[in-house]
Protein backbone atom coordinates (compact mmCIF):
# COMPACT_ATOMS: atom_id res chain seq x y z
CA UNK A 1 0.00 0.00 0.00
CA UNK A 2 1.69 2.95 -1.51
CA UNK A 3 1.62 5.83 1.87
CA UNK A 4 0.55 2.97 4.49
CA UNK A 5 -3.32 3.46 1.71
CA UNK A 6 -3.26 7.20 2.98
CA UNK A 7 -3.84 10.15 0.59
CA UNK A 8 -1.82 12.99 1.80
CA UNK A 9 -2.23 16.70 0.87
CA UNK A 10 0.26 19.02 1.86
CA UNK A 11 -0.92 21.84 3.86
CA UNK A 12 1.95 23.72 4.74
CA UNK A 13 5.95 22.87 4.35
CA UNK A 14 5.93 20.97 7.40
CA UNK A 15 2.44 20.01 7.49
CA UNK A 16 0.10 17.15 5.59
CA UNK A 17 -3.14 16.22 5.83
CA UNK A 18 -3.92 12.21 5.71
CA UNK A 19 -6.71 10.99 3.77
CA UNK A 20 -8.12 7.89 4.66
CA UNK A 21 -11.86 6.60 4.18
CA UNK A 22 -14.50 9.05 3.71
CA UNK A 23 -15.70 8.50 7.42
CA UNK A 24 -12.79 8.99 9.61
CA UNK A 25 -11.68 12.48 10.25
CA UNK A 26 -8.67 14.69 9.00
CA UNK A 27 -5.41 13.56 10.32
CA UNK A 28 -2.61 15.09 10.26
CA UNK A 29 1.54 14.99 10.95
CA UNK A 30 3.05 18.06 11.83
CA UNK A 31 6.64 17.09 11.10
CA UNK A 32 9.57 19.12 13.00
CA UNK A 33 13.31 19.06 12.89
CA UNK A 34 13.88 16.05 15.85
CA UNK A 35 10.02 13.98 16.00
CA UNK A 36 6.86 14.13 13.69
CA UNK A 37 3.52 14.69 14.84
CA UNK A 38 0.05 12.83 14.39
CA UNK A 39 -3.10 14.71 15.27
CA UNK A 40 -5.64 11.61 15.48
CA UNK A 41 -5.70 8.24 14.51
CA UNK A 42 -8.92 8.11 12.26
CA UNK A 43 -9.99 4.44 12.06
CA UNK A 44 -7.23 2.96 11.86
CA UNK A 45 -8.12 2.09 7.57
CA UNK A 46 -4.51 2.12 7.03
CA UNK A 47 -0.88 2.24 8.01
CA UNK A 48 -0.03 4.92 10.22
CA UNK A 49 3.24 4.43 10.94
CA UNK A 50 4.10 3.35 7.07
CA UNK A 51 2.32 6.83 6.03
CA UNK A 52 4.43 8.34 9.32
CA UNK A 53 7.69 6.81 7.94
CA UNK A 54 7.25 8.14 4.33
CA UNK A 55 6.70 11.47 5.87
CA UNK A 56 8.78 11.63 8.33
CA UNK A 57 11.92 9.82 7.24
CA UNK A 58 11.92 7.73 10.11
CA UNK A 59 11.80 10.59 12.90
CA UNK A 60 10.24 9.13 16.25
CA UNK A 61 6.39 10.33 16.53
CA UNK A 62 4.38 11.48 18.89
CA UNK A 63 0.54 10.75 18.83
CA UNK A 64 -2.30 12.79 20.22
CA UNK A 65 -5.75 12.50 20.24
CA UNK A 66 -8.19 15.35 19.82
CA UNK A 67 -10.70 13.45 21.49
CA UNK A 68 -12.28 9.81 21.78
CA UNK A 69 -14.83 9.10 19.11
CA UNK A 70 -13.96 6.40 17.03
CA UNK A 71 -13.29 8.24 14.08
CA UNK A 72 -10.35 9.85 15.33
CA UNK A 73 -8.91 7.32 17.80
CA UNK A 74 -9.74 4.12 15.94
CA UNK A 75 -6.16 3.59 14.80
CA UNK A 76 -4.68 4.16 18.19
CA UNK A 77 -4.00 0.37 18.55
CA UNK A 78 -1.00 1.16 15.80
CA UNK A 79 1.12 2.80 18.35
CA UNK A 80 2.11 1.76 22.06
CA UNK A 81 1.23 4.93 23.43
CA UNK A 82 -1.06 7.78 22.42
CA UNK A 83 -1.45 11.36 24.41
CA UNK A 84 -4.49 12.35 25.12
CA UNK A 85 -6.60 13.82 28.13
CA UNK A 86 -8.06 12.30 30.85
CA UNK A 87 -11.64 13.41 30.02
CA UNK A 88 -11.51 11.28 27.11
CA UNK A 89 -9.87 8.13 28.61
CA UNK A 90 -13.89 6.43 29.02
CA UNK A 91 -14.53 6.90 25.66
CA UNK A 92 -11.06 5.86 23.69
CA UNK A 93 -11.94 2.72 25.43
CA UNK A 94 -15.50 2.12 24.13
CA UNK A 95 -13.68 3.42 20.50
CA UNK A 96 -12.62 -0.09 19.62
CA UNK A 97 -16.26 -1.82 20.06
CA UNK A 98 -17.79 1.85 18.64
CA UNK A 99 -15.24 1.17 15.43
CA UNK A 100 -17.07 -2.08 14.51
CA UNK A 101 -20.37 0.07 13.88
CA UNK A 102 -18.81 2.23 11.11
CA UNK A 103 -18.51 1.26 7.85
CA UNK A 104 -15.12 0.76 6.19
CA UNK A 105 -13.83 0.35 9.73
CA UNK A 106 -12.54 -3.00 9.06
CA UNK A 107 -9.16 -3.98 10.41
CA UNK A 108 -6.23 -3.80 8.16
CA UNK A 109 -4.49 -7.39 8.09
CA UNK A 110 -0.62 -7.16 9.33
CA UNK A 111 0.11 -4.19 11.11
CA UNK A 112 0.88 -3.64 14.15
CA UNK A 113 -1.62 -3.90 17.90
CA UNK A 114 -0.60 -2.44 20.75
CA UNK A 115 -2.58 -2.33 23.94
CA UNK A 116 -1.58 0.81 24.21
CA UNK A 117 -0.41 3.12 27.13
CA UNK A 118 -2.39 6.61 27.94
CA UNK A 119 -0.08 9.49 28.09
CA UNK A 120 -2.64 12.35 29.87
CA UNK A 121 -1.87 15.86 28.81
CA UNK A 122 -2.99 18.80 30.43
CA UNK A 123 -3.70 22.42 29.76
CA UNK A 124 -0.24 24.26 28.71
CA UNK A 125 1.87 21.39 28.38
CA UNK A 126 4.38 21.72 25.35
CA UNK A 127 6.16 19.09 23.11
CA UNK A 128 8.73 19.73 21.33
CA UNK A 129 8.89 18.48 17.94
CA UNK A 130 12.87 20.44 17.40
CA UNK A 131 12.01 23.84 15.72
CA UNK A 132 8.73 23.69 16.39
CA UNK A 133 6.84 23.90 19.72
CA UNK A 134 2.91 22.40 19.68
CA UNK A 135 0.90 23.39 22.86
CA UNK A 136 -2.17 21.73 24.80
CA UNK A 137 -5.10 24.00 25.20
CA UNK A 138 -8.10 22.29 27.21
CA UNK A 139 -11.10 23.02 25.07
CA UNK A 140 -14.46 20.62 26.51
CA UNK A 141 -17.11 21.44 24.05
CA UNK A 142 -17.60 18.65 21.07
CA UNK A 143 -16.14 16.20 24.43
CA UNK A 144 -15.85 16.82 27.75
CA UNK A 145 -11.98 15.50 27.02
CA UNK A 146 -11.55 17.43 23.91
CA UNK A 147 -8.21 19.27 23.41
CA UNK A 148 -6.67 21.51 20.88
CA UNK A 149 -3.09 21.85 19.67
CA UNK A 150 -1.44 25.05 18.93
CA UNK A 151 1.49 25.00 16.34
CA UNK A 152 2.57 28.54 16.99
CA UNK A 153 5.53 28.65 14.30
CA UNK A 154 3.19 27.30 11.66
CA UNK A 155 0.66 29.37 13.06
CA UNK A 156 -2.26 26.69 12.58
CA UNK A 157 -4.55 25.51 15.56
CA UNK A 158 -5.47 22.03 15.47
CA UNK A 159 -9.44 22.47 16.93
CA UNK A 160 -10.27 18.35 16.31
CA UNK A 161 -13.92 18.64 16.26
CA UNK A 162 -14.74 22.16 18.07
CA UNK A 163 -15.06 24.07 15.06
CA UNK A 164 -16.54 22.30 12.04
CA UNK A 165 -17.83 23.96 8.91
CA UNK A 166 -21.54 23.56 8.33
CA UNK A 167 -21.09 20.82 5.28
CA UNK A 168 -20.69 18.63 8.27
CA UNK A 169 -23.49 19.10 10.41
CA UNK A 170 -24.40 15.75 10.28
CA UNK A 171 -21.18 15.27 11.78
CA UNK A 172 -22.52 17.25 14.57
CA UNK A 173 -25.15 15.11 15.34
CA UNK A 174 -22.68 13.27 17.17
CA UNK A 175 -22.01 16.16 18.81
CA UNK A 176 -25.69 16.75 19.99
CA UNK A 177 -26.06 12.90 20.95
CA UNK A 178 -23.06 13.88 23.27
CA UNK A 179 -24.33 16.53 24.66
CA UNK A 180 -27.80 14.64 25.83
CA UNK A 181 -25.55 12.01 28.08
CA UNK A 182 -22.79 13.80 29.61
CA UNK A 183 -22.86 17.33 30.69
CA UNK A 184 -20.96 19.22 28.46
CA UNK A 185 -22.87 22.46 27.82
CA UNK A 186 -22.95 25.20 25.21
CA UNK A 187 -21.77 27.47 28.01
CA UNK A 188 -18.70 25.43 28.36
CA UNK A 189 -18.42 24.97 24.84
CA UNK A 190 -18.59 28.89 24.59
CA UNK A 191 -16.13 29.29 26.90
CA UNK A 192 -13.45 27.02 25.29
CA UNK A 193 -14.50 28.91 21.72
CA UNK A 194 -13.79 32.15 23.53
CA UNK A 195 -10.19 30.52 24.90
CA UNK A 196 -9.01 29.53 21.18
CA UNK A 197 -10.27 33.43 19.97
CA UNK A 198 -7.73 34.83 22.67
CA UNK A 199 -4.94 33.48 21.19
CA UNK A 200 -6.03 34.44 18.02
CA UNK A 201 -3.01 36.36 17.99
CA UNK A 202 -0.51 32.88 17.63
CA UNK A 203 -2.95 31.48 14.55
CA UNK A 204 -4.17 32.31 10.85
CA UNK A 205 -6.09 28.90 10.34
CA UNK A 206 -7.51 26.15 12.19
CA UNK A 207 -7.17 22.76 10.70
CA UNK A 208 -10.52 20.71 12.27
CA UNK A 209 -11.12 16.86 11.86
CA UNK A 210 -13.54 16.81 9.00
CA UNK A 211 -12.90 19.90 6.68
CA UNK A 212 -9.83 19.12 4.60
CA UNK A 213 -9.12 22.75 4.03
CA UNK A 214 -7.98 25.72 6.10
CA UNK A 215 -10.54 27.34 8.41
CA UNK A 216 -10.27 31.11 8.49
CA UNK A 217 -10.96 32.55 11.93
CA UNK A 218 -14.23 33.85 10.80
CA UNK A 219 -15.41 30.41 11.33
CA UNK A 220 -15.05 30.61 14.80
CA UNK A 221 -16.22 34.39 14.84
CA UNK A 222 -19.89 32.22 13.65
CA UNK A 223 -19.28 29.85 16.18
CA UNK A 224 -18.79 32.89 19.20
CA UNK A 225 -22.29 34.47 17.86
CA UNK A 226 -24.32 31.98 17.92
CA UNK A 227 -23.45 30.53 21.17
CA UNK A 228 -23.97 34.49 22.45
CA UNK A 229 -27.65 34.18 20.46
CA UNK A 230 -28.09 30.56 22.30
CA UNK A 231 -26.95 31.15 25.63
CA UNK A 232 -29.07 34.70 26.00
CA UNK A 233 -32.25 33.56 24.92
CA UNK A 234 -32.16 35.63 21.41
CA UNK A 235 -31.30 32.54 19.01
CA UNK A 236 -33.75 31.92 16.53
CA UNK A 237 -33.22 28.43 15.46
CA UNK A 238 -35.68 25.60 13.87
CA UNK A 239 -36.10 21.85 14.88
CA UNK A 240 -34.62 19.62 12.18
CA UNK A 241 -36.78 16.20 13.60
CA UNK A 242 -33.69 14.23 13.87
CA UNK A 243 -35.23 11.72 15.24
CA UNK A 244 -34.84 8.93 12.44
CA UNK A 245 -31.46 8.69 12.88
CA UNK A 246 -30.32 9.14 16.39
CA UNK A 247 -33.27 7.40 17.94
CA UNK A 248 -35.41 9.50 20.86
CA UNK A 249 -32.68 12.77 20.38
CA UNK A 250 -33.94 16.23 19.08
CA UNK A 251 -32.40 19.12 19.25
CA UNK A 252 -32.32 22.70 17.76
CA UNK A 253 -30.61 23.52 14.46
CA UNK A 254 -28.54 27.33 14.05
CA UNK A 255 -27.16 28.01 10.77
CA UNK A 256 -25.04 31.43 9.85
CA UNK A 257 -23.40 31.21 6.35
CA UNK A 258 -20.74 28.84 7.09
CA UNK A 259 -21.35 27.02 10.66
CA UNK A 260 -24.07 25.56 12.12
CA UNK A 261 -24.62 24.48 15.70
CA UNK A 262 -26.85 21.25 16.72
CA UNK A 263 -27.90 21.73 20.84
CA UNK A 264 -30.40 20.42 23.15
CA UNK A 265 -32.76 22.28 25.86
CA UNK A 266 -31.53 20.75 28.70
CA UNK A 267 -27.69 21.15 27.96
CA UNK A 268 -27.52 24.72 27.83
CA UNK A 269 -26.27 25.65 30.61
CA UNK A 270 -23.42 24.35 32.97
CA UNK A 271 -25.15 22.23 35.72
CA UNK A 272 -24.49 24.26 38.83
ZN1 LIG B 1 -16.06 13.66 17.35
Amino acid sequence: MENGGYRFKKITEDITLLYGFPEECCMYAVKGRDKILLVDTGMGTGDLNKALAVLGGGLPALVFNTHGHADHCGGNRQFPEIYLHEGSYADADRAEEEKKTLPGAEPVEGILDYDWRKCPVHEGNVFDLGGKTIEVLETPGHTPGCISLLDAEDRILFGGDLVVSNDHCSHMLAYVEWFSFSTVSVETWYRSLQKIKARQKDWDYILGGHDAFLLKPYYLDELLDMCRDILNGTARPYHPQLKPVYGNISCWKLEREHTAVLYHDEVIFDKK
